[in-house]
């Protein structure tokens, strides 16, 4: 899952980055309003993490116009303590969520989480998909209750296409869910991971639709 983090204070920035980042999140961050619309437009993310007080343009009137423009990514908004009416003025905006500074980064992975869920019209905190049980919190992962073993990255790819089985993703939008700006994207690199997923999980688990990309079917 890839998130946009706009914040301006540096040292917040760093460590949430870094705090989601551990936490299995490809995270682009960016310090300005502008910059956070430019990379709105030309990225898919998974949700946004949004800073009030930012230079260039606020985070209430980035919010304002996502949303006028039909966008429905998850917001959640990051305010200061003594900021009440902003949080009310973010919510009524269209933020989801917001989280008050200063905050735990293992709480803020939670209410992604949470955000993620609702996204996908989900209720229950793990991805089922005929035998497979995912669980974003834990990382674990089981097949017909059996554990099984997978690497961030495996973790991350079989997440992102059992969260919308039948839906076919391209191999360009499955390396944005996996890579965060400046991280390396090696060549061939979600072949290798769908060729292991399936070592793991069966051959017939993950579907190459030719031509197009991947996906998880639907499971009776
Ligand atoms: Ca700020």
């Amino acid at each position: 899952m890839r998130l946009l983090l706009v914040e301006d204070d540096a040292m917040i920035g760093e460590s949430v980055r870094t705090g989601l980042q551990q936490d299995g999140f490809a995270v682009d961050w960016v310090q300005d309003g502008r910059a956070a619309e430019l990379a709105l437009e030309s990225n898919p993310y998974d949700t946004l993490l949004l800073d009030l007080g930012l230079p260039r343009k606020a985070g209430l009137e980035v919010l304002a116009g996502l949303r006028r423009r039909g966008n429905t990514i998850p917001v959640l908004i990051l305010t200061a303590r003594d900021a009440v009416a902003d949080r009310v003025k973010g919510l009524d905006a269209g933020a989801d969520d917001y989280l008050v500074k200063p905050f735990d980064l293992e709480e803020l992975a939670a209410r992604v989480r949470a955000l993620l869920r609702r996204k996908s019209g989900r209720a229950d905190p793990v991805v089922q998909v005929g035998k497979l049980a995912i669980n974003p919190a834990t990382h674990e992962v089981s097949l017909d209750g059996k554990p099984v073993s997978l690497s961030a990255r495996e973790f991350a790819l079989i997440h992102a296409l059992a969260e919308r089985p039948g839906v076919v993703y391209s191999r360009a939008q499955l390396e944005e869910k996996l890579y965060g700006w400046g991280q390396e994207v090696e060549s061939n690199t979600v072949e290798v991971y769908v060729h292991s997923l399936r070592r793991k999980l069966g051959a017939d688990f993950i579907q190459n639709v030719r031509g197009v990309g991947y996906m998880v079917p639907k499971q009776p």
